[in-house]
């Protein structure tokens, strides 16, 4: 790949235009059909095209003061509902229903507030080009910050912490109850964000049960693919309600192990109202591939492989890094940190006690060559194809110090994360080109992933035998086919509840589902770059019509007594149209823009060249729709001498 030539950088009155749209800011109607931003970004049939694109014009048309202004609508993201009475159990998912990550539950009885995690997700470049990731909306406790008593963490996956530095103070920095491993990676991340303010951690030991508020909560642990995972039991008048975090189940040839019989019996044995459960995994049949079945593989290619072995996988998959490292001493092999989240990870592993390391088990890279092949395992990250990170730079030759070969064995234990195909497949052709040996998930059974499928959903939700049920975290289809197989199972259909996020869910009498018509503003919260907010639709649509449709600038000097132009207006493009094939268009485009100031100018006295720049804009854009069927983003800079 060569990488292309940095563009010319634009004149500097070209960035002066944003303030010209009237609709910035997160409180007007930016969200079309009142609220929810339609899935999927770009039209892509050939029909779709001219539909979003003409959308694109009227938006471009909207002007302060013009017909299409006025007030500020309402919007559904607006609804605040009052705080619940004494007889009802509310329940909102303020993120984590309608997608993978940025997971936040709330739970509210007895006057107390609870919430449950607060991670982040990644974007996708298509609906949020350049944004980092995008975090639950937290309004709901904002507004009611004074109920907020605490912050339970299920574990450490950043779908599950991520969002901790960015959220906490917005609704009053509450403390944060989760178990050791999850303190300490909270407390890590937190060293990269120094002015975001300290968190209030308690551990608590899975098993405990603690008032908090007026409410007792129990504490308990659960099966995932990092140490420290826990549910939470929440007790309410009415009984519990049941979040079991990320989760899957242990198994001997789909038979749940004694100790899950065990726990999840005694939680069954209660009095239970809502259970909410993991259904990331919920779309794959039976029981997942047990644990101890990935180690033996594992264990077998590490002890066979005759080259260099590079295992790519999750730094947050700890359980797995620890048997890796385990395996490796095992066979008298040296181990090669490739990443930083890997030695963050392993560090904090360490830290906790999860791993003792023999010394020199670990070398560093430019050692590798003092001991033969055979001897040597490379831990790396970026298994999900990411970027920058270790197993791309080596697949694609940009790493300092290693370099793939025909002799080497490269094992991706992950799955591919919804989303990552397309990294992936570069991935694998890039360590394919480069002549290794590729192993990975389909081939044979190294990776398990953390979350029960669709047979140990069903179990648990047996055992538990709550009234009423709530698949989450997951997409639509997730939550949809958990619900489905759960019904199966032999739930009443009418017990659960498929939500979206936003949803107020509230319980009256521990008897019947009351769901409120209108949602919580549930609209991501983005961090784009440094900054932190609402979801900055300007600046996302400004992005997307970039991305689209390129941009126009025109740059005219206008003489301000006679309203003429001083001479020809220049104009200059990126990502629009090849404008050395376009020279007939240019040139009416030089005459309009000519004729257009000059009329609008005429009988004006002083000239109003903001006036004259949207007048500008409009006639430009549509003059340029009408010939390209293409909408860019067009900046009149008018210079008045
Ligand atoms: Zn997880």
């Amino acid at each position: 790949m060569t990488p292309a030539p940095a563009p010319a950088p634009a004149p500097r009155e070209a960035s002066g235009d944003g303030e010209r749209r009237p609709d910035h800011g997160p409180r007007t109607n930016n969200f079309r059909d009142g609220g929810r931003r339609p899935r999927g970004g770009r039209g892509r049939g050939g029909n779709s095209r001219p539909g979003r694109a003409s959308r694109d014009i009227r938006r471009i048309l909207r002007r302060p003061g013009g017909p299409s202004s006025g007030a500020p609508q309402k919007r559904v993201e607006d609804y605040s509902p009052a705080a619940p009475t004494e007889n009802i159990v509310r329940v909102i998912p303020l993120g984590g229903v309608e997608e993978v990550g940025r997971n936040m539950f709330v739970v509210e009885t007895n006057g107390d507030i609870f919430v449950f995690d607060a991670g982040f997700q990644f974007t996708s470049e298509d609906e949020s080009p350049g944004v980092d990731y995008i975090l639950p909306n937290t309004r709901y406790l904002e507004e009611n910050q004074d109920r907020v008593r605490a912050v339970f963490i299920t574990h450490g996956h950043l779908d599950h912490i991520g969002g901790i530095p960015f959220l906490m103070a917005r609704f009053g920095n509450p403390p944060i109850y989760t178990q050791n491993l999850s303190a300490v990676m909270i407390m890590k991340r937190q060293e990269e964000y120094p002015d975001m303010p300290k968190p209030n951690i308690v551990v608590v030991e899975a098993g405990s049960t603690h008032t908090i508020g007026h409410t007792k909560v129990h504490f308990f642990p659960v099966t995932h693919s990092i140490p420290d995972s826990m549910g939470i039991s929440v007790e309410t008048p009415y009984g519990n309600v049941i979040v079991t975090g990320d989760l899957k189940v242990e198994h001997i040839d789909n038979v749940p192990v004694p100790e899950e019989e065990k726990k999840w019996s005694a939680l069954g044995a209660q009095n239970n109202l809502l259970f909410i459960a993991d259904s990331t995994s919920s779309e794959i049949d039976g029981f997942s591939v047990p644990e101890q079945k990935v180690r033996d593989t594992l264990e077998d290619i590490i002890k066979t492989v005759k080259g260099r072995l590079i295992i790519g996988t999750f730094a947050s998959q700890f359980d797995r890094m620890v048997n890796i490292i385990r395996i490796a001493e095992k066979y008298n092999k040296k181990i090669v940190m490739e990443g930083r989240s890997i030695k963050t990870n392993l560090e904090i592993a360490q830290k906790v006690g999860l791993l003792t390391l023999d010394k020199g088990t670990v070398i560093p890279a430019q050692e590798m060559g003092d001991y033969p092949p055979d001897k040597i395992v490379i831990l790396a990250t970026g298994a999900q194809g990411e970027e920058f990170a270790a197993l791309m730079r080596i697949a694609t030759k940009q790493h300092k110090s290693i370099t793939f070969n025909d002799r080497d064995t490269v094992v991706l234990s992950s799955s591919v994360i919804p989303g990552n195909e397309l990294s992936v497949q570069k991935l694998k052709d890039n360590l394919l080109r480069s002549g290794v040996n590729l192993l990975h998930y389909r081939s044979s059974d190294v990776h398990s992933g953390g979350h029960a499928r669709s047979a140990e959903l069903v179990w648990i939700n047996k055992k538990v035998n709550a009234k009423f049920f709530m698949p989450a975290y997951g997409y639509y289809s997730m939550t949809a086919s958990h619900a489905k197989a759960v019904e199966q199972g032999g739930r009443a259909k009418d017990t659960i509840v498929i939500a979206d996020n936003g949803m107020v869910i509230d319980i009256v009498d521990g008897e019947r589902l009351d769901i409120h018509k209108q949602k919580v503003p549930s609209s991501p919260l983005i961090v784009d770059g440094f900054s932190i907010g609402d979801m900055q639709e300007v600046v996302i649509r400004d992005r997307q019509m970039l991305a689209k449709d390129g941009m126009f600038v025109v740059i005219a000097t206008v003489n301000l007594k006679t309203g003429k132009l001083r001479k020809s207006p220049d104009i200059i493009s990126r990502g629009f149209v090849y404008l050395r094939e376009s020279q007939d268009m240019l040139n009416q485009a030089r005459l309009l823009i000519k004729k257009t100031v000059e009329d609008s100018t005429q009988g004006m006295n002083p000239i109003d060249l903001d006036y004259v720049k949207n007048t500008l804009s409009d006639t430009l854009a549509g003059f340029l729709f009408t010939r390209t069927n293409k909408a860019p983003m067009v900046i009149p800079v008018l210079i008045g001498v």
